[in-house]
């Protein structure tokens, strides 16, 4: 029995959740995603697996009422942040009203997981987006849990992880005032394995292990995605420029993102949370002075809730309103394309391995490798940004 379309299956793990003879666990599939499995001498075929499933039935969307530009006043954590960091004072909100707080983590091995905390030095590890599918596990149940005990919940996911919450609460009949969720305009997800081999790859490379990951390194300003990896003999890794890297060139080359993200239910300007968060890269000519380099968010209010729990959070930091026609992503119009390049590069990776693979994404071809050269010279001397205008003049004449 197949629980949803396996192309269109976002491993949420809601049948997992609401599987009540515990049949269903999640198997890691040649690329490294989570699929579910279902144990056929467990299984008694009650059909909840389907219909819990986000694919199989259409969750409610929202209208955004509104969309506000934000930027933390605290310096270091907007630094150590994605973009302007604003999930920390959504976090400080709901632990001031003795709430709990869920998001992404990296584990001790630097995979990606969901955890929960009701301590702000803990919540710290939610911040900055990991560009890795993370593992659900066990928390659509914990939220249930808490829910029914009348505390606040905070939830934060990618918009298909929120979708499997919301249909597993409504399964389950949890009444879902005290819970607020968040969800992040969305590229897509990357490969935990392709992720995993990275950390081996420069690992290798510094003779040492890889202690802590950060995507969003911030070494300077307007370096908002250069990934920064520290390890065990002290020495760090600080990518020079997003596009070289290995990891983020084949995300953002779309090679490394799960089936699913390329038929996305939720790419569209309907929001499936209360509150969506974004990148602001360059905000309109009258809030230029927010723009400092070291990152700026953009928050959509989707919900009556999520528009008052925004505006819960302006004593931490810049809250503008802007229009809600402004600041639209391609990912709020439609799914990332999948490349003509994807199944020719898995092939080439399951067959030949990592390096294999980098050969048909065109990373080690010489033209690249070059480009990269010219621009970790230019990194270093400070001139990559004059190099980046300049090429910029050029590509348009
Ligand atoms: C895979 C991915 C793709 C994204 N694509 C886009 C995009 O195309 N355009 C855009 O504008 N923004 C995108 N974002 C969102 C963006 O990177 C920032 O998260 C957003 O701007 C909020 O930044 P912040 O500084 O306000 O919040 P931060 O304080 O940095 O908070 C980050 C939040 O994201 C959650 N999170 C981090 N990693 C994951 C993960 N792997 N899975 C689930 N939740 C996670 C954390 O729990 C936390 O709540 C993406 C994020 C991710 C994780």
């Amino acid at each position: 029995m197949e629980i949803c379309n396996k192309e269109n299956c976002t491993g949420c793990s809601a049948c997992v959740n609401i599987c009540p003879k515990t049949a269903i666990s999640l198997r890691e599939n040649e690329k490294g995603f989570l699929y579910p499995e279902i144990d056929k001498k467990k299984c008694v075929e009650c059909g909840l697996c389907s219909k819990v499933c986000h694919i199989n039935n259409d969750i409610q969307l929202n209208k955004v009422s509104s969309k506000y530009l934000f930027k933390n006043n605290d310096f270091s954590m907007r630094k150590s942040s994605s973009s302007g960091g604003s999930y920390m004072p959504m976090a400080q909100v709901v632990i001031k009203n003795g709430g709990t707080v869920f998001g992404a983590e990296f584990s001790d091995n630097l995979m990606v997981k969901h955890n929960y905390y009701k301590d702000l030095e803990n919540i710290r590890k939610f911040c900055t987006s990991k560009y890795v599918q993370s593992d659900i596990g066990n928390t659509y149940k914990i939220v249930y849990e808490l829910l029914k005990g009348h505390e606040k919940v905070l939830f934060s996911g990618s918009p298909c992880q929120v979708a499997g919450l919301k249909s597993y609460l409504s399964m389950v009949k949890c009444p879902t005032d005290d819970l607020i969720t968040v969800d992040f305009i969305c590229h897509g997800v990357g490969s935990p394995k392709f992720w995993n081999d990275c950390l081996g790859f420069y690992s290798k490379k510094f003779g040492s292990k890889a202690v802590s990951a950060n995507f969003r390194g911030k070494p300077r300003p307007g370096k908002l995605q250069n990934l920064t990896i520290s390890f065990s003999n002290g020495k760090k890794f600080q990518a020079p420029s997003a596009n070289m890297e290995v990891f983020f060139y084949h995300f953002l080359q779309n090679c490394i993102l799960r089936e699913s993200c390329f038929y996305c239910k939720y790419s569209k300007t309907e929001r499936v949370s209360d509150i969506t968060m974004g990148d602001c890269f360059r905000a309109e000519a009258k809030f230029l002075y927010l723009q400092d380099g070291y990152g700026l968010s953009q928050l959509m209010a989707n919900t009556e809730k999520g528009q008052e729990f925004i505006e819960s959070i302006r004593e931490y930091g810049d809250l503008v309103q802007v229009d809600v026609n402004n600041y639209i992503q391609p990912n709020l119009l439609n799914p990332t394309s999948k490349p003509q390049r994807y199944n020719t590069f898995w092939d080439e990776y399951l067959s030949k391995g990592f390096n294999g693979a980098l050969r048909v994404s065109n990373y080690s071809s010489f033209k690249n490798r070059a480009k990269h050269i010219v621009l970790c010279v230019a990194y270093y001397l400070r001139l990559d940004s004059s190099i980046k205008k300049i090429a910029r003049i050029i590509s348009k004449h």
